[in-house]
C-alpha cells in the first residue's frame, strides 16, 4: 500500500475516565469496590437516584483528583462546583450524571513524556470529577436481546483527564497513555487498568496539511479496551482519513466505535451539532472551596513521581533502560530502593547490584507471578541482600547464587542458613587439595578432550574446566579451576 500519510499531520487528543480508587462512592456511603458483589448490592437510595435524598461529597476523592491535578502540573481552584449533565440513558439512574461543566477543579497542566524522538510535553487541558454510572450488561437469548442494568458501578467517583490536541502520532498518544498509567498507580489514585475499566480512553483524530495551522474536522473514536486496541484504532483512522481528503472527500465529523475483530472504525453517529446537555449547577451540592493549606498539605503527601524516580535511579549509575523499569512500578521501585538500602556500606556497587538482581532471577518471578505486586514477593529485600553479599564476598559463586534464590523461594530459609546446610561455600584455595585430586580425575576420565587439548584445540580446555565446575556442582572458584588445570595439563605436554 502507498502510504498516504506524508502530505499530512495527524493530530490526537485523548479524554480518559479513571475511576478513582476510595472506600466509598462520590455522594454516599456504599462501597465502592464492587468487583466480584453480586449485582445490585452496592446500593443506596442515593445512588438509585430516588427523589429527595442529598448527595454528599466525598472528601477522599477530593484529595485523590487534587493529587491527581497537581501530579499533572495543574492549576488547582481554590473555587469550583459540580453541574448536571442531563441525558437519558438506562444506564443513568437520576437522568443526569453529577459533573463538573465550566469550573473542573483542575486545569493548564501538562505531562512530560520521553519518546524515542525525545522528550515531548503534552497539554493537560482539565481534569475534573464526575460519578460513574450503571452498567449495562447486553444479552441474547431466543425470544431476541435483551439489556440487565447493574447499579453496584453507579455513583463511583470518576475523574475525567482531558488532553491538550498535542500529539501527533499513534505512538505518542500510546506514551501518553501509558506515563498517565504509571502516574496514577504509582500515586495510588487508581488501578488504572484498561481492561478492567477502571481506565477508560476516548481518543479524538484528525488530520490536516502540514503547515496547516487551523484543525481539521475531527472524529470520535470509542470502544476501545486496551493501549494496544487505541494505538490500533488511530493507525486505522489516520490512514483512512488520509485517503478520504486525496479523494477530495470530505472528513464527517462523528462518532466512530473501534471493532476489534475486524480491525476498523464504523460509524456510530453523526454529530451534526454540539450535544445539548442543558448543565446547570447542581442545586443538592455546594461549591467546592478548596483551602490553599488543604492542597499544600496534598502536594507535600504526593510520592515521587515515575519520572523524577529515573532520574534519581540513573543519577545512581543505571542506564536508561534500568532506570526506566525499575521506576514505572510503584512496588518494584520500593523493592529497589530497599534492597539498595540494605546494601549500602556492604558493596560500593550497591545499586548496580542491586539492578542486575532485579532486572534477573527478581524479574523472572515476576513474570511468572501475573497479577502479583512486587510487594508480595516471598524474600524480603534484606535477605536478598544477604545472597547477594555472599557472592560479591565470594563466599558462593554466581551459580551457586541462583540455586540459593531457588531454595530461598522455595523452602522461604535465609542464604546463609541454606549456604551452611546444603555445605555450599566456593571451594577456594583453602579447598585447593579438594580441587587437584577433581581436576585429575577429570583429565584421567576424558581421554577424547585430552588428546585434543594436546593437539592443539583449545575448546577441549574449555569442556575439562566445565566437567570439574559440573562435579563441584558450581561451587569451585572458576579462575583458580582454569589455573589449576592449565598446570596439570602442562604436566603432562
Ligand atoms: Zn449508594
Amino acid at each position: 500500500m502507498v502510504t498516504t500519510l506524508d502530505q499530512f499531520e495527524t493530530v490526537i487528543g485523548l479524554e480518559v475516565h479513571v475511576q478513582l480508587i476510595t472506600n466509598s462512592k462520590m455522594f454516599c456511603s456504599c462501597s465502592a469496590d464492587y468487583s466480584g458483589a453480586e449485582p445490585n448490592t452496592h446500593v443506596c437510595p442515593v445512588c438509585l437516584g430516588l427523589p429527595g435524598v442529598l448527595p454528599v461529597i466525598n472528601e477522599e476523592a477530593i484529595r485523590l483528583i487534587v493529587a491527581i491535578g497537581l501530579s499533572l502540573n495543574c492549576k488547582v481552584s481554590d473555587f469550583s462546583k459540580f453541574d448536571r449533565k442531563n441525558y437519558l440513558y438506562p444506564d443513568l439512574m437520576k437522568g443526569y450524571q453529577v459533573s463538573q461543566f465550566d469550573l473542573p477543579i483542575c486545569e493548564n497542566g501538562w505531562q512530560d513524556l520521553e519518546i524515542d524522538e525525545g522528550l515531548f510535553r503534552c497539554g493537560i487541558t482539565r481534569v475534573h470529577m464526575e460519578e460513574d454510572t450503571a452498567r449495562l450488561l447486553h444479552r441474547k437469548n431466543a425470544g431476541g436481546s435483551y439489556s440487565l442494568v447493574d447499579i453496584n458501578r453507579s455513583g463511583v467517583p470518576l475523574v475525567e483527564i482531558v488532553s491538550e490536541p498535542d500529539m501527533r502520532s499513534p505512538e505518542q498518544a500510546r506514551a501518553y497513555l501509558i506515563s498517565l498509567r504509571q502516574l496514577l498507580r504509582m500515586i495510588g489514585a487508581s488501578n488504572a487498568n484498561m481492561e478492567e475499566g477502571n481506565f477508560r480512553c476516548d481518543a479524538n483524530i484528525s488530520l490536516r496539511p502540514f503547515g496547516e495551522t487551523e484543525l481539521g474536522t475531527k472524529v470520535e473514536i470509542k470502544n476501545m479496551n486496551s493501549f494496544r486496541s487505541v494505538y490500533d484504532a488511530l493507525c486505522f483512522e489516520q490512514v483512512r482519513q488520509a485517503k478520504a481528503l486525496i479523494e477530495g472527500e470530505n472528513i464527517v465529523q462523528e462518532t466512530r466505535g473501534w471493532n476489534q475483530e475486524k480491525g476498523i472504525t464504523i460509524s456510530q453517529r453523526v454529530k451534526e451539532e454540539a450535544n445539548d446537555y442543558r448543565y446547570f449547577p447542581e442545586p443538592d451540592l455546594p461549591p467546592l472551596t478548596l483551602s490553599n493549606d488543604f492542597v499544600e498539605n496534598i502536594r507535600s503527601e504526593i510520592p515521587e513521581l515515575p519520572s523524577a524516580k529515573k532520574q534519581r535511579f540513573v543519577s545512581l549509575g543505571l542506564n536508561e533502560f534500568e532506570a526506566g523499569t525499575l521506576s514505572e512500578d510503584r512496588s518494584r521501585a520500593n523493592y529497589f530502593d530497599n534492597l539498595v538500602e540494605s546494601l549500602e556500606g556492604k558493596s560500593e556497587r550497591a545499586p548496580k547490584l542491586a539492578a542486575n538482581w532485579m532486572l534477573g532471577e527478581v524479574a523472572r518471578w515476576d513474570n511468572e507471578h501475573v497479577g502479583k505486586e512486587l510487594s508480595e514477593f516471598p524474600i524480603k529485600a534484606d535477605s536478598l541482600a544477604e545472597l547477594i553479599v555472599l557472592t560479591e564476598e565470594g563466599v558462593i559463586t554466581n551459580a551457586v547464587a541462583k540455586q540459593v534464590f531457588e531454595k530461598m523461594l522455595s523452602d522461604g530459609l535465609g542464604a546463609k542458613q541454606i549456604v551452611e546446610k546444603d555445605g555450599l561455600a566456593q571451594l577456594g584455595e583453602e579447598a585447593g587439595d579438594e580441587l587437584v585430586a577433581i581436576v585429575r580425575s577429570v583429565i584421567n576420565d576424558n581421554d577424547k578432550a585430552l588428546a585434543d587439548y594436546l593437539a592443539g584445540k583449545s575448546s577441549a580446555l574449555k569442556f575439562l574446566l566445565g566437567q570439574v565446575m559440573r562435579q563441584t556442582k558450581g561451587r569451585a572458584d572458576h579462575a583458580l579451576v582454569q589455573s589449576l588445570l592449565e598446570a596439570e595439563l602442562e604436566a603432562l605436554e
